[in-house]
């Protein structure tokens, strides 16, 4: 879709629970709005099979990301499940100042630094149909054990009391009407008169 440009890029944040298919999401969003750049994090966890260093995140290790909090590189960072996640400002900076909007994986306490920072970026929370699909999908991924699984759906508890801090809250019980939903959410957001 070509979009007009825009004097500053929208910064836009999706959180949401381990499990609920956030990165497939983001993978179907993307494929439909070529022009939104997704910022790649970096973190101190290992990748994963599949995981492209540069193209899921940039991996580094625990001193170089400590460097990079010391010399004020991120915009935002986070512990998360004993791992360092964070977000370059420099990245995001260059694209917003270019009229690019950029979007931001993140979860709840990164959230709430890019809105102490950025108050106009958006934020976004997607949740699953109800716990027990939670749980289902968790699962089904058959790479955590009861325990762990156990674990992140106590932690999707503690994360859902952040969402009155989000602007919007999407359902992903199908993943392309989600991921409709957040287009619509962008157009809208595009047509606000502060905007414009
Ligand atoms: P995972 O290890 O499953 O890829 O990600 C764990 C959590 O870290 C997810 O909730 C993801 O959204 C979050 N995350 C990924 N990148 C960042 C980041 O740059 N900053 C923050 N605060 N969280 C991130």
């Amino acid at each position: 879709m070509a979009l007009r440009k825009k004097a500053k890029g929208q910064l836009i944040v999706l959180s949401g629970p381990s499990g609920v298919g956030k990165s497939t999401v983001i993978a179907e969003l993307l494929g439909q709005r070529q022009d939104i750049h997704f910022s790649v994090s970096f973190t101190t966890r290992k990748p994963r099979v599949g995981e492209a260093n540069g193209v899921n995140y940039n991996f580094v290790e625990r001193d170089e990301f400590e460097r990079m909090i010391a010399d004020g590189e991120l915009l935002e960072h986070a512990e998360y499940v004993n791992n360092y996640y964070g977000t370059s400002l420099k990245v995001i900076q260059e694209k917003l100042d270019a009229g690019i909007d950029v979007l931001l994986d993140i979860e709840v306490q990164g959230a709430a630094k890019v809105r102490s920072k950025c108050p106009d970026a958006v934020l976004i929370f997607i949740i699953p149909p109800s716990f027990e699909e939670l749980s289902r999908r968790l699962r089904g991924r058959n790479t955590d054990s009861e325990e762990v699984i156990a674990g992140r759906l106590q932690k999707a508890r503690e994360e859902y009391k952040q969402i009155p801090k989000y602007d919007y809250l999407v359902v992903n019980d199908k993943v392309s009407a989600a991921a409709e939903e957040i287009i619509s959410i962008l157009i809208a957001e595009d047509c606000r008169t502060k905007n414009r």
